[in-house]
């Protein structure tokens, strides 16, 4: 499983980065940005609604991206076969003439009404959306990074224990221990290997489940006494009121000692969980968000659930279900937006108004 932010991602994101804080104002929130989500956004742009999207992943795509990226889809309507990362790449080369605006790498964690109708979304990193309606297309549930089994860690998250990098700059001239051996654990020691005073990689065995250039370029990094790599396993930690000072590692080779250090990134995989969005408020069954099959709205007026976070008499967890969902739900958006507007039904093919928006006309 990859990381929740991939290094080399933060020179080539396919979408453009939004920080973290501030207040947004926009028509629909969307939690989720997997391709349902991605979707939503196309339906909403095609009746004038604006979108924004909050993903606790650095990069849009849901499972598609994060689970799948190079395996072979093979019933997406029309397209006999793409990879997850090849949907994803497509579904935002579609979305592209809407400019959605997207929050990655933050955690839809709480929701409010407020007195003038609208719902108000903020995340934690901060950031707060208002809109008049929210769309939740959470999937199976948030990413959320699996915790090490260390005693005390708890004490030290966010202080001085990290599960994902979302500035660079906080590692700065930082004496820092990387735990792990897929992508993120290599990816991560390489790229901040520039930035931090020190680093070192531990990972319990001499092998590696990261792609093999990262794995490389570790290796050099080592050879030429830029970096340390320890095989070992990391026992405690050792520090006070959140602040690190050192790990205790073992090993079978050098038995217990301790590495200075100022922080850890463990990148032990990910786990989904439902998340925050079970304290929005809304009715859940067995994890899931009942909906009408009419609009996909919850028994929330003004709250919508699409894709594989549903649940209706014969739900299919399916990419093209979840499309289908979000069409629905676009124009029920518009009618609780625009009551007093009119609501035409149109084709892409024959409507010039259509095309206008898509930019093709
Ligand atoms: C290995 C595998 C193969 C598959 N193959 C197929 C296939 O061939 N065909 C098919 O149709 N389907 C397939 N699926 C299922 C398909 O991937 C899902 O149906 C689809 O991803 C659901 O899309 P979604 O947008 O509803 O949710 P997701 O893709 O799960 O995206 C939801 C997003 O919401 C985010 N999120 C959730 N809660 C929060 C929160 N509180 N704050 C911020 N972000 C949040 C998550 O981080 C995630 O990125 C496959 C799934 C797997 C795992």
């Amino acid at each position: 499983m990859n990381s929740q932010i991939d290094p080399q991602s933060l020179s080539q994101s396919p979408v453009p980065a939004t920080e973290p804080g501030g207040e947004h104002e926009t028509d629909v929130i969307i939690v989720g940005a997997g391709p349902v989500g991605l979707f939503a956004v196309f339906e909403l742009g095609l009746l004038d609604l604006k979108s924004h999207l909050v993903d606790i992943l650095d990069k849009p795509g849901g499972q598609c991206a994060e689970l799948y990226p190079e395996k072979p889809i093979y019933d997406i309507p029309a397209l006999p076969y793409c990879t997850g990362q090849e949907l994803t790449d497509r579904l935002l080369e579609q979305i592209k003439p809407f400019s959605p605006t997207f929050h990655l790498g933050q955690m839809a964690i709480s929701l409010i009404k407020r007195d003038d109708g609208r719902w108000q979304l903020t995340t934690d990193e901060g950031t707060t959306l208002t809109a008049p309606v929210l769309v939740i297309a959470a999937g199976g549930g948030s990413f959320q990074p699996k915790r090490p089994p260390i005693k005390g860690i708890e004490e030290y998250e966010d202080e001085s224990v990290f599960y994902a990098v979302r500035r660079v700059e906080k590692f700065r001239d930082k004496k820092i221990v990387i735990a792990g051996g897929g992508d993120s654990a290599l990816d991560w020691t390489v790229a901040l290997n520039d930035v931090a005073k020190h680093v070192t990689l531990v990972h319990r065995r001499d092998d590696f489940r990261a792609a093999p250039d990262s794995v490389n370029k570790m290796r050099d990094l080592v050879a030429a006494g830029r970096m340390d790599f320890k095989v070992a396993q990391i026992t405690d930690l050792e520090g006070a009121d959140g602040r690190l000072s050192g790990v205790r590692l073992k090993s079978k080779e050098d038995g217990e000692y301790s590495v200075d250090c100022e922080a850890l990134l463990p990148f032990y995989g990910l786990t989904m969980k439902l998340g925050p969005v079970a304290d929005f408020g809304i009715n859940l069954n067995e994890n899931l968000i009942p909906v009408d099959t009419e609009k996909f709205e919850t028994d929330v007026p003004g709250i919508f659930a699409i894709g594989d976070i549903n649940s209706y008499p014969g739900k299919l967890k399916l990419i093209l279900s979840g499309f289908h969902e979000g069409a629905l739900m676009a124009q029920a958006a518009f009618r609780l937006i625009h009551p007093d507007k009119r609501l035409r039904f149109e084709y892409t093919t024959s409507s010039t108004n259509l095309q206008k928006k898509l930019g093709v006309a």
